[in-house]
């Protein structure tokens, strides 16, 4: 088997799914299972749906199209702010997408009512992490000209933290929120269905009682696939950190100088990496590269190697004791960065196991 191949253990999903679930539903909160990790991956989102979350969030119409096509009937949400030019196909895929500019909403309403539908939104406001959103400012107006498009349905706000600017959610901006959503009901006289303020980031935040109880939707995509939380990444209590397996196979074993030799320049990828002289060690190339992953965010499971540095083809190990063989294949847990990446990559082979429970 020559290809590197990631390995997905649905059970453990679906168990991080019901751990993360019943931990939200105990403070009042509805999951949307965040899929976009695994590109919409059918088997994933099963899993998620037996755990317990109540729709499937995706980043791209493709996957959700994947997901449909594989016969999930669950709701989808679209957590990518929808582009204009694809209004139909967004109004066409799901029936609720977050959104935070108005010429958008006006072209997916225009689209709704020709196809007489209502296309239903969570706005999203903008809260620190400056990613998407609306300004708190802006909220009341836009929101009064959003209510005035026919084919929409406002029916919550929400926001989006600990992405960009890694702005950790906390009680002052989820009340912020809190108070912003309970302004746009007075203001307007209408109840929202959904004040959407948590990701993965804000399990610490739930779990210690510190939401406001009119934040009552999450939507949750590494806590359940990986195991943590993600402010500081730390594994979630009763959650499995082994829902994915990347392997690739030894295809060099040497015993080689630790530090390289010759007058020295960038590397392939425009970096100058620091090697410290450490005498020979016993190096084994594997057959992956940066085409199949993010090489900085793999841990191998054997404590006794150490990931090197890698090339576009090419990860380097250090095996310091541990008994290889070239054709041995090594594994390694991924983080969701190499995750992502190993999941959109052309060259990994994808295969599902229903692991023990434990
Ligand atoms: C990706 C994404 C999520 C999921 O975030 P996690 O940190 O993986 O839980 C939630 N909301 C939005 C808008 C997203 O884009």
């Amino acid at each position: 088997m020559a290809r590197p191949s990631l390995t997905i253990d649905t059970a453990a999903i679906e168990h991080n799914a019901r751990v993360i679930t019943r931990l939200c539903a105990a403070h009042g909160m509805t999951v949307v299972g965040v899929t976009k990790a695994t590109c919409g991956h059918p088997e994933v989102a099963r899993a998620m749906l037996r755990g317990g979350v109540a729709a499937i969030g995706e980043s791209r119409l493709e996957n959700i199209r994947r997901l449909r096509a594989a016969g999930i009937r669950a709701p989808m949400v679209l957590l990518r702010l929808p582009t204009l030019s694809q209004a139909e196909a967004v109004v066409s895929a799901a029936a609720l997408s977050l959104d935070s500019e108005l010429t958008v909403l006006a072209a997916l309403s225009e689209v709704a009512v020709r196809r007489h539908r209502v296309h239903e939104v969570i706005l999203m406001v903008e809260l620190g992490d400056l990613r998407e959103g609306i300004l708190p400012d802006d909220l009341i107006p836009f929101t009064a000209a959003a209510l005035k498009l026919p084919g929409i349905r406002v029916i919550g706000l929400g926001t989006n933290l600990a992405c960009l600017g890694g702005v950790a959610p906390d009680r002052e901006n989820m009340a912020r929120l809190a108070a912003l959503a309970r302004a746009v009901e007075t203001t307007f006289d209408l109840r929202l269905r959904w004040v959407s303020g948590a990701n993965s980031s804000a399990l610490e935040l739930i779990a210690a009682g510190g939401m406001p109880a009119a934040v009552n939707h999450a939507r949750m995509g590494e806590s359940i696939l990986l195991g943590r939380e993600t402010v500081h990444r730390r594994p979630w209590p009763g959650t499995r950190q082994d829902a994915f397996l990347l392997e690739a196979e030894v295809i060099e074993l040497k015993e080689k100088p630790s530090a390289p030799r010759g007058t020295r320049g960038e590397d392939a990828f425009g970096h100058r990496p620091e090697f410290a002289d450490r005498g020979t060690v016993r190096r084994a190339l594997l057959n992956l590269g940066r085409e199949d992953a993010d090489l900085e965010g793999l841990t191998p499971q054997d404590p006794r190697l150490t990931v090197v540095g890698g090339t576009s083809d090419y990860l380097v190990v250090e095996a310091d004791g541990a008994p290889l063989h070239v054709g041995d294949r090594l594994g390694f847990t991924p983080n969701y960065s190499a995750l992502l990446a190993a999941m959109t990559s052309a060259y990994v082979a994808k295969r599902t196991r229903i692991g023990a429970h434990s």
